[in-house]
């Protein structure tokens, strides 16, 4: 019998989706299977039909807020908008106060961005029973949705996990995604996680973490089947971590030349949003081993598995 967790019910089944660390294997691959059924994007389903969505987003988003929202539509629920520079926020109302009055307008679920680490966790904490709770990131601490969806096109194109070597390139300090990514991965049971950028950028006790260091790219990229460029995320940086932009690019960022020592069907990778000429150039971004597009028509199908099975019976 499994152990229920904030997350999981006594049965195993998704209750919030909060974390990637926890969660089987068994249950990520069912996610996946589900997210196939959803794949035709001109087919709606009703079975979301009478609940109510609310995308609760306190920090800006273009692809996880769209999809989110597109996801519900396709499931017939109804979609409420909460965006912080417009709300009562502004005027002082605190973050439980915010919940319960959207609780109030009996929403079912909660897709929830918050530019602070554990924001989603309490809000899981405080909601009503029977309430859900999505991370859609927080902080630098987690987005789960987004390494579902990368790990749902990866799946796509190769198959099984377990052969695969994986790199993950840039500024893996500040990210949210690349630390889901590192749980999915370890999870899905892939041979090789590589993490390569600068002594800055990587976080500092990478010994628990399952993955080989690469502080050079051209080592790091040899024979990777698949590489996950991450963008500089300046707004979290507190100080000077790097000499500059063109800097940055000339020693880790993704060129048609570079990748040639990776596997002949690499796939490239990135959570999007792209800076082109600072972590890869067009060439790469628009080039043929790129699934960058991919992965967020896949985000939709693979977020309406998310909230089906977090709002299952
Ligand atoms: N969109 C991703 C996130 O919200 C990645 C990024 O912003 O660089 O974490």
């Amino acid at each position: 019998m499994p152990h229920p967790t904030l997350q999981t019910d006594a049965q195993g089944r998704l209750r919030h989706l909060l974390t990637i660390a926890g969660l089987s294997r068994e249950l990520l691959q069912h996610l996946f299977d589900l997210a196939e059924t959803y794949m035709d994007p001109l087919t709606k389903s009703t079975e979301l039909q009478g609940r109510i969505i609310t995308n609760l987003f306190f920090e800006n988003s273009t692809r996880t807020r769209m999809t989110f929202e597109l996801a519900a539509t396709r499931l017939c629920a109804d979609v409420m908008n909460f965006n912080v520079s417009t709300s009562a926020t502004a005027k002082g109302e605190t973050l439980l106060d915010t919940l319960r009055n959207i609780e109030a307008m009996h929403t079912d679920l909660f897709v929830v961005r918050h530019p602070l680490s554990g924001a989603a966790h309490f809000i899981a904490q405080h909601t009503a029973p029977g309430v859900c709770v999505i991370n859609a990131g927080d902080g630098r601490h987690a987005h789960p949705t987004q390494a579902l969806l990368d790990m749902f096109t990866i799946r796509r194109h190769k198959g099984d996990f377990t052969p695969l070597r994986v790199a993950i390139v840039g500024d893996i300090l500040h990210s949210r995604v690349a630390r889901s990514q590192i749980a999915a991965l370890n999870t899905l049971g892939v041979s090789e996680i590589r993490l390569i950028g600068p002594q800055t950028l990587l976080p500092a006790a990478t010994r628990t973490l399952g993955v080989h260091i690469f502080p050079y790219l051209a080592d790091g990229l040899e024979d990777v089947d698949v590489v996950i460029m991450l963008r500089l995320q300046k707004e979290r940086m507190d100080g000077a971590l790097l000499p500059g932009t063109s800097e940055y690019f000339r020693l880790y960022g993704l060129t048609q030349a570079r990748l040639a020592v990776a596997k002949p069907d690499v796939i490239v990778m990135h959570p999007g949003p792209i800076n082109r000429g600072v972590e890869m150039d067009s060439a790469v971004a628009d080039g043929p081993h790129s699934v960058v597009l991919q992965q967020v028509s896949y985000g939709v199908a693979v977020r309406m598995a998310v909230m089906s099975l977090c709002l299952q019976d």
